[in-house]
């Protein structure tokens, strides 16, 4: 398959669009990724006005076609990385789902396979020099400064190629403002507006993206950005690759088939007509 050559950018051919967005990229309160100030952000978008990011050099790797019940790729697990369980009494995902706990959190009726539409693309921004303890930074960060109960993603994709666990696809994410019910949250470690994929978190991506997309029947590969527009996650250098990443799996690049699930609803209140429930 033919390399991924993703559109040259120059400063002096940045559009208006391009321009605002690095200027008001604040993304406070947005997402998983936004995880400076708006002041840090707005110097970040001012130097890449100056220093555009690197353009990537991954390219697709052919892969098998994925069989019907592909096996799932080897995962590290939150225990081999060193991360905590859950906290139920997080700040702003406390307790259980309900019809009285909205923000609570929230383990799915359905089967996975019918959960899924959408798989959202993430950076993770901070990288502590090595994969593993990254790891364990990005769920401090969402467990004690975002208040969620567990690190937000689903799952993570190392600078080495290693695949790592995040909360289990049976649990609603915390990645995408208004948007994760029913999305599944997938980041790559890394600065990726600085820093390019790596071969290996490429191919890794793809391996992930190869067992992923046929087990859940998948329609749409999303970023960050494509929902929350405010931010720049996934990176220019993620987002300069992602559509051509969902065609190569026969995915629909962005939000069109994002279908927010059912919530729960209260139990109807029994009126009692002559001494019985109806
Ligand atoms: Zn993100």
């Amino acid at each position: 398959m033919r390399p991924v050559r993703p559109p040259h950018r120059h400063p002096s051919r940045l559009s208006r669009r391009q321009v605002l967005t690095g200027l008001f990229a604040a993304g406070v309160g947005a997402g998983a990724c936004s995880l400076l100030g708006a002041g840090g952000l707005l110097l970040v978008g001012l130097d890449r006005l100056r220093h555009p990011p690197a353009q990537p050099t991954a390219t697709i790797t052919p892969l098998p076609p994925p069989t019907l019940t592909p096996a799932p790729p080897p995962l590290i697990s939150r225990e081999a990385w060193g991360g905590l369980p859950p906290d139920h009494n997080a700040a702003n995902e406390p307790g259980f789902y309900g019809p009285d706990n909205p923000e609570g959190w929230r383990e799915y009726a359905t089967p996975v396979t019918a959960t899924y539409q959408t798989i959202v693309l993430h950076h993770s921004v901070i990288y502590r020099g090595n994969d593993y303890a990254t790891m364990q930074e990005i769920q401090r960060a969402h467990r004690q400064t975002r208040g969620w109960a567990d690190v937000g993603y689903h799952f993570m994709v190392g600078k080495s190629g290693d695949l790592f666990a995040g909360r289990p696809m049976t649990v609603r994410g915390t990645h995408v403002e208004g948007y994760n019910t029913g999305s599944l949250g997938v980041c790559l470690l890394g600065n990726l507006n600085q820093e390019t994929v790596t071969d290996a978190q490429w191919n890794a991506v793809q391996v992930l993206l190869n067992w992923l997309v046929p087990y859940l029947g998948v329609s749409c590969l999303a970023t960050h950005r494509d929902f929350n527009p405010q931010t720049e996650c996934p990176g220019a250098n993620a987002i300069a690759l992602a559509a051509a990443l969902a065609r190569a799996f026969g995915l629909t690049p962005g939000t069109g088939c994002y279908l927010p699930p059912a919530t729960a609803t209260a139990a109807p209140a029994l009126c009692t007509c002559g001494g019985h429930p109806v």
